[in-house]
């Protein structure tokens, strides 16, 4: 089933064209990452699937055209989105409280507020108002307001923005988490591309307001490995007979989903007396810097 389908999605600020007719859907179950330079349209596509802002074009939720059926689908929706806020003068609790809209018993409610804080890792001191939180803290209660109604659908502005790198994996794990064990849909917005290619099952490229491409991404970073290596014309060699590989500005992407058949790849090398100086998993950031600087040098009219 699609949870998301956008038809010619299109967004202007004035002269400005943020979105310019972008189509895409994703699946249940799918974690979908959208990437693309500042200015791109990333943030721009979020609020429309989320009605906050007009757009000309199509978007469907769970099978309903959104703003023919009233946006009503975004009950099963938790987001995050650029620059949103909350009463600063309240606690975390009663921030969570308005936005919970489930009816549920008062010792339920209260209950269910602290599971959901206690899975984003909110640990205020009590009492504590909002206005006096961390840029971290603030960054948790965003996903805890995002969890609280237990959506289907997660639309995730950069969620681990402000976070310090040991928080954001802790948020990462649990994104993982609530996609792969209990199927949430999930759509996040990243400059972070490792992050993407540990959650994500692929990658929408953004640029000024066009979908440029998509690129499939195998959570845990298997699939591709790159390869710094002494002699890599040699190494392309050797390899093209066995592997699909590429082979980018300074490095080698080869097609490889076993860690056995890595092990094979470099035995060869250092047979063959090959210097091997890097073999990585996480691939997604040099397909991306290649596609961009592709795109750059067709842009100033040097296509290779
Ligand atoms: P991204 O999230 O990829 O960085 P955005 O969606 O925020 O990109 O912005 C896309 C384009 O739309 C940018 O050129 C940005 O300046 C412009 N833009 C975004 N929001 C507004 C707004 N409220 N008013 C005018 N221009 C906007």
């Amino acid at each position: 089933m699609l949870v998301v389908e956008a038809t010619k999605v299109a967004k202007r600020y004035g002269k400005l064209q943020a979105l310019a007719g972008i189509s895409f859907c994703v699946r249940r179950g799918e974690c979908v990452g959208l990437v693309g330079p500042n200015g791109a349209g990333k943030s721009t596509l979020l609020r429309c699937l989320l009605g906050l802002v007009r757009y000309q074009g199509a978007i469907s939720l769970f099978g309903q055209e959104a703003k023919a059926a009233g946006h009503r689908s975004l009950a099963l929706v938790g987001a995050i989105v650029e620059g949103s806020s909350f009463f600063p003068y309240l606690t975390a609790e009663q921030n969570l409280g308005i936005y919970l809209w489930k009816r549920l018993p008062q010792a339920v409610l209260r209950e269910h507020i602290r599971d959901t804080m206690r899975m984003v890792g909110l640990n205020p001191r009590p009492g504590q108002k909002v206005c006096t939180y961390s840029a971290g803290m603030k960054q948790r209660l965003a996903l805890a307001r995002a969890l609280v109604n237990g959506p289907e659908l997660l639309l995730l502005d950069e969620p681990t923005n402000s976070l310090d790198p040991v928080a954001a994996d802790e948020i990462r794990r649990l994104l993982l988490h609530l996609n792969s064990s209990q199927g949430v849909t999930i759509v996040i917005s990243s400059h972070a591309l490792f992050e993407l290619e540990r959650l994500c099952h692929r990658a929408i490229v953004l640029d000024q307001g066009q979908l440029v491409t998509e690129i499939a991404l195998q959570r845990s970073g298997k699939g591709l490995v790159r390869l710094r290596v002494g002699d890599m014309a040699r190494v392309e060699e050797m390899l093209s007979g066995d592997y699909a590989l590429r082979r980018l500005d300074d490095c080698l992407l080869v097609e490889c989903g076993e860690d056995h058949k890595v092990g094979m790849m470099i035995e060869l090398m250092v047979r063959e007396g090959i210097p091997v100086y890097e073999v990585a998993r996480n691939a997604f950031e040099d397909i991306y810097l290649d596609l961009f600087r592709q795109r750059n040098r067709a842009a100033r009219g040097h296509p290779e």
